[in-house]
């Protein structure tokens, strides 16, 4: 098996990614490929593109094309894109038998991640630097729950205007055709998980 790094440098050549780093209003900050993540490790090996399997990345340009119209002054921030297999099983070695271990999709199932049909992103505000989401990037905390947001901002935990940073993002990405999921605010999948599984090839 590849690298992390060589396999995201096939990938970037391959025709069925897209690389959507370029969009006028996309900042790259892929964490995975810095050690500002929450294992402390450069996974990606310095890798900073942005590849989606290219059906993902044409929901992205539909996001991209809406947030330009309707918040002109906020631009994405992708924190993961398109992660290899490679990647996921390092991650899980690092974390198993850790009290994170069951945060990190089981690497022989593999993450939608490493279909290139997810993506993790926030929002940066023009000037303002990063928008208040109630958490950060991979804050393994009941917090960074969307299925939590009622309850969170009913015991004062989430504030109702960190709330609305969320539904700015949300309403984006869904009228895009993206799904959120239950369980990270920043996570995006741009197929149902099942479907991406049975009909693509995952990137090892
Ligand atoms: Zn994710």
């Amino acid at each position: 098996m590849n690298s992390p790094r060589a396999a995201l440098e096939a990938a970037q050549h391959h025709p069925d990614y897209d690389d959507v780093s370029s969009l006028p209003n996309v900042t790259v900050d892929l964490r995975y490929g810095t050690k500002h993540n929450l294992l402390h490790k450069d996974v990606y090996g310095g890798f900073q593109r942005a590849l989606l399997h290219r059906e993902a990345a044409a929901k992205f340009r539909i996001a991209s094309r809406l947030l330009g119209e309707r918040h002109p002054d906020f631009r994405f921030v992708v924190y993961d894109a398109l992660r290899p297999q490679a990647a996921q099983i390092e991650f899980y070695q690092l974390v198993r038998g850790t009290p994170r271990e069951h945060y990190f999709a089981d690497p022989s199932k593999g993450s939608i991640h490493s279909f290139g049909f997810a993506i993790d992103l926030g929002l940066l505000a023009n000037g303002r630097g990063e928008v208040d989401m109630g958490t950060h990037f991979d804050e393994l905390d009941e917090l960074s729950e969307p299925q939590k947001e009622n309850e969170m901002l009913v015991s004062g935990r989430l504030r109702q205007e960190q709330l609305d940073n969320r539904l700015l993002l949300r309403r984006v990405m869904q009228e895009a055709g993206f799904l959120q999921l239950p369980h990270e605010w920043w996570h995006y999948d741009a197929l149902p998980p099942a479907e991406v599984r049975a009909r693509y090839k995952r990137l090892d």
